[in-house]
């Protein structure tokens, strides 16, 4: 028989986690502050507890995955309690930050912790195109592998919990730095009522035949060493006013677009204009790596 698991918070995220859990056979108790939303689970099966610690007591395995972090601390105090000797996984959206302070708060509760991140929206959820991130106890990631694996494809990236944090809102960001530059560059072709969707092929392609550098600049940002490769900062930081104004003249706003012409000129004005694009990264660190 598969391990029972508990699921506490059933938005659209936790319902297709405990949806999943339910496919691959485990035995899966749920709750949620809206008692209805595991009305479909019970139908499938689902144990519906009454309460967030008659949930945690239910389960050696604990999946929490609500709004954000305070939710979390809210739900979760009042079953602290049950905590002892089990293991916590939280994939709700946080920070490192939150997600450290988390592990010790379940560290003085008794419990294993394990924090993890879901790259996949929820129709993805119980398929193997479904990353989720964890980080936190490599014991407790370990004897609870298999069951996470329903979830999606399981990857530890190591015993500090806030390593799954980090990368999920570094990737993240990278995905709102695609789609911010899909929205304006579609807002200015709209501007010539040029439709988004005869316009959206050439960004499929472009993005894609740009996205070939990202290892290469990636190996120039770990070496400190950063080839301009045919395109120099002071070409691109020329060229970027031409992005701007050309917005203006469309009646498109820049909001989207200003902040890397700011940063473009300070890396002229730092003295790298006959770098790469790579050597912005340095310019963004605000604080030392161990500050
Ligand atoms: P939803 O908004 O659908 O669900 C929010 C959940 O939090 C519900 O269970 C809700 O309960 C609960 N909640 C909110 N406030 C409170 C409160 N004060 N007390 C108790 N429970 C509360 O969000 P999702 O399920 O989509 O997202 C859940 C987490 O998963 C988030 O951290 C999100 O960032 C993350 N995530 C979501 C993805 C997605 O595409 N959906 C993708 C990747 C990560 P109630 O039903 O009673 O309102």
């Amino acid at each position: 028989a598969r391990p029972p698991v508990t699921v506490i918070g059933l938005g659209d995220m936790g319902r297709a986690l405990a949806g999943a859990l339910l496919d691959a056979g485990h035995p899966t108790t749920v709750w949620n502050r809206t008692a209805s939303r595991a009305d479909a689970l019970a139908a499938r099966g689902a144990a519906v507890a009454a309460t967030p610690a008659e949930a945690v007591a239910a389960s050696p395995l604990v999946i929490v995955c609500l709004l954000d972090d305070g939710t979390v601390r809210k739900v979760l105090e009042p079953a602290a309690g049950a905590l002892d000797g089990r293991t916590l996984v939280n994939l709700t959206n946080g920070t490192p930050r939150q997600a450290r302070e988390t592990a010790a708060w379940a560290a003085g509760q008794g419990a294993q912790y394990v924090d993890g991140g879901i790259m996949a929206v929820p129709p993805m959820i119980g398929r193997p195109e479904a990353l989720v991130l964890y980080s936190g106890s490599p014991a407790a990631f370990a004897a609870h592998e298999a069951t996470l694996g329903a979830l999606g494809a399981a990857r530890h990236l190591g015993a500090d919990p806030g390593l799954a944090a980090l990368y999920d809102v570094a990737l993240l960001s990278a995905m709102y730095g695609m789609f911010g530059g899909f929205l304006h560059a579609v807002a200015l072709t709209r501007s010539e009522k040029v439709p988004a969707a005869e316009f959206t092929p050439l960004v499929v392609a472009w993005l894609g035949a740009m996205m070939e550098s990202l290892p290469a600049m990636a190996e120039a940002v770990d070496s400190g060493d950063h080839p301009a490769t045919g395109s120099n900062l002071r070409m691109q930081a020329t060229a970027y006013v031409n992005l701007l104004e050309a917005a203006r003249d469309q009646g498109v706003g820049t909001e989207l677009m200003e902040p890397m012409r700011a940063l473009l000129d300070r890396a002229v004005a730092a003295g790298h204009g006959d770098d790469g694009l790579s050597s912005l990264v340095d310019l963004l660190r605000t604080a030392p790596a161990d500050g």
